[in-house]
């Protein structure tokens, strides 16, 4: 039986992924679930999957966890070092948001495991320095993110030169047809509020600016063998086709499904192979049409700025990532307005000089700086 580690198992990628596995009972040993430090929902899942052990990242909130898991012989445990100790697994669901979850990607990467990966922001801070570890350890990386999961299904991996373009969908968010002044008020309520998908709440503000699909574009250049040039966004509110891959003959593959993130994180499960999910099958005619449309470049500046950062490489998709995190968290404290947030991405990335990447502790220290100048530009922004 293989075993597996969900990281940040409280989360909603984690929260499905034990939904899942709480459906196959007997085909996973779970080693270890880790939280930041929710500890109630935490032990409770780890109690139902029989975990060998539950982690929280928070030193403050070892004492309560050891308190709920007292006779359950589940092992509690804390600190930056058991969160990295986590991914001592077969299969590795790296769910963590943000580059938080850098270091424990990475080690399960370095251990040669299977890792299913939802934390695009490691591929976007380090995705070259990602690949080398992969090639070194001969892990295997299998995309959780729906599109790329989508373009996995669809990409031959045998023949990519017949590859011409990859086609990031992309909902649109809450704002798709929303105007400037709107989107000038935006609240964090009606921000976190997705027409379609149910996601933690730094990942539906990324989804309202498009910063998401800017990050996802840098996360596809890092996972398929293919140029800046090949990529590109088309804007399908229905979200049932999750993304396609051209090919030089003009055929183009889609893989298609309802909106249910268990869909992706069932087939990196079970990969090669695929299990049963109960999610609601896809009715073409219940949805009745399926539209297109271009990205608005001027309402959703931050696409630009991925599309830029991932062009000129180096440090700057870390910088980018590294800002928006900081401007996402104070958009949501309700500290910076809605607009306020490709705006402090945008001043950090002109401020810091640009530098290259040569080992993790450079992209630790952009990463840093990043988010120091960040805090900066959220005060000039501030509501
Ligand atoms: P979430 O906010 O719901 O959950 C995040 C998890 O990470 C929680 O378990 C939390 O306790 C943990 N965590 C937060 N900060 C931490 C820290 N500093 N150290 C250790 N653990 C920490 O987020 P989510 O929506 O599940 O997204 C997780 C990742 O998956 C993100 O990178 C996101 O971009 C990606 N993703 C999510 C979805 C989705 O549908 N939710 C889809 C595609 C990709
Ligand atoms: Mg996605």
């Amino acid at each position: 039986m293989r075993s597996l580690s969900i990281l940040g198992a409280t989360g909603s990628i984690g929260r499905s992924t034990l939904d899942l596995v709480k459906r196959a009972p007997g085909s996973w040993r779970v080693h270890a679930l880790t939280a930041n430090r929710d500890v109630d929902s935490l032990a409770e899942s780890a109690v139902a999957v029989r975990a060998e052990r539950a982690v929280v990242a928070d030193d403050a909130a070892y004492g309560a966890l050891k308190e709920r898991l007292w006779g359950t012989g589940i092992e509690a445990a804390a600190g930056s070092a058991a969160i990295e100790e986590a991914a001592e697994a077969d299969v590795v669901m790296a769910a963590i948001v943000g580059a938080a979850g850098l270091p424990s990607t990475l080690r399960a990467v370095r251990r040669g495991a299977t890792v299913a990966l939802a934390n695009k922001e490691t591929l976007v801070c380090a995705g070259d320095l990602v690949n080398r570890e992969v090639e070194r350890s001969k892990a295997t990386l299998l995309p959780v993110d729906s599109e790329h999961n989508a373009i996995f299904q669809c990409f031959d991996h045998a023949r990519p030169e017949r590859v011409a373009r990859v086609i990031l969908t992309c909902s649109g968010g809450p704002f798709r047809n929303a105007d400037m002044a709107t989107m000038r008020a935006a609240t964090p309520a009606q921000a976190v509020k997705h027409p379609v998908w149910s996601m933690g709440g730094k990942i539906s503000v990324d989804s309202a600016t498009l910063m998401n699909k800017g990050l996802e574009l840098i996360e596809a250049f890092h996972l398929f063998p293919i140029s800046a040039d090949q990529l590109s966004v088309v804007i399908h509110p229905q979200s049932i086709i999750h993304s396609m891959v051209e090919y030089v003959d003009g055929s183009v593959l889609a893989q298609m499904g309802t909106p249910d993130m268990r869909t992706p994180i069932s087939y990196a499960l079970a990969w090669p192979d695929r299990m049963e999910t109960p999610c609601e099958r896809l009715d073409l005619v219940k949805v009745g049409r399926l539209e297109f449309f271009e990205p608005d470049p001027e309402r959703f500046p931050a696409l630009r700025l991925a599309w830029a950062a991932l062009r000129a490489g180096g440090d700057r998709p870390a910088v980018l990532n590294a800002a928006n995190e900081i401007a996402v968290a104070a958009f949501l404290a309700g500290r910076l307005p809605f607009l306020g947030i490709a705006a402090v991405v945008e001043d950090t990335l002109d401020r810091l000089p640009v530098s290259r990447l040569f080992s993790i502790a450079d992209v630790i220290h952009v990463d840093g700086a990043a988010r120091d100048y960040a805090r900066t530009a959220v005060e000039a922004h501030a509501i």
